[in-house]
């Protein structure tokens, strides 16, 4: 720990002397595990200016395997003159970030209406857009988007960058509201999601995922399971063949599972170790 806080003083001493670029590349040859546990990786941005300039760069990714920025390039984007808090590694930068939105941004847009119900009582400022990247189940890296709450959102980062790094398989991060906010389609087209909002049947308490705080992964390989009136109920439907746990099948999410591992590891409790029913698929805190 003492070495992170010499690399966090250095990197400040560096910032502060207009060197801030230069020094964040220096550090991308550290080791995966060495950048995770370093508190100073914080990405949580606030500039949607960075999305737009970030998402060119991580188109190219898509061809080109691993994202990869020029280590000399600085990382001074900073177009709206507010602080921001630098990380150790530019590359994580560029693909796994996440940004504040307001309520006249392209994101809310997107999601007005849909998972941003009318009835929403999350204030919007608690949420955060997510930028990762993921390995889909053509071994190719893909983009994905996610929306949770701010107090998931550095856990979120960590999480789906180790998972991209160990080439673990997710097939789809889409926005639910591609699915018109639609879980059981979202789920059944074996789309990985977080927020979502929505009460609790008959009560005004607000769902985990309805708060951000819950994220499903790989949902059709990992059904959401209850026995309602002796009758066995099946999310997403077309799951069953799922559902048996003994079986031996890709993306089965089990306690041998690094997506299990690495949620556990950062605090969340996953809905397969939940009694009355089985959610497979379910991470939340
Ligand atoms: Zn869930």
């Amino acid at each position: 720990m003492k070495k992170y806080v010499g690399i966090l003083l250095c990197i400040s001493m560096l910032v502060t002397l207009g060197a801030c670029g230069k020094a964040a590349a220096q550090h991308t040859d550290e080791s995966a595990d060495e950048r995770v546990s370093s508190q100073a990786a914080i990405k949580v941005d606030n500039t949607e200016a960075k999305h737009q300039k970030a998402k060119k760069q991580s188109k190219n990714i898509e061809s080109t395997e691993k994202a990869d920025v020029p280590a000399d390039e600085p990382n001074n984007d900073n177009t709206t003159g507010e602080s921001k808090m630098t990380t150790t590694n530019v590359k994580d930068t560029e693909n796994f970030y996440g940004i504040e939105f307001t309520a006249d941004s392209d994101i809310f847009a997107r999601i007005k209406g849909k998972s941003y119900k009318d009835d929403c009582t999350v204030p919007l400022e608690d949420l955060r857009y997510l930028h990762v990247l993921h390995v889909g189940f053509d071994g190719q890296p893909h983009e994905g988007e996610i929306i949770c709450n701010k107090a998931i959102a550095e856990d979120l980062l960590e999480i789906f960058e180790q998972l991209y790094e160990a080439g673990y398989q997710i097939e789809k991060i889409k926005l639910v509201d591609e699915y018109n906010a639609e879980d059981e389609a979202s789920m059944a087209d074996n789309n990985s999601s977080c927020f979502n909002f929505r009460f609790i049947s008959h009560t005004t308490k607000i769902s985990n995922h309805g708060k951000g705080m819950a994220i499903d992964i790989n949902p059709l390989y990992n059904p959401y399971i209850k026995t309602v009136n002796g009758n066995l109920n099946i999310e997403p439907a077309n799951s069953t063949p799922y559902v048996d746990r003994t079986a031996d099948f890709p993306h089965k999410i089990n306690e041998t599972d690094l997506a299990y591992q690495l949620f556990t590891a950062h605090g969340f409790s996953w809905g397969g170790a939940w009694n009355s029913s089985k959610d497979y698929q379910h991470f939340e805190k």
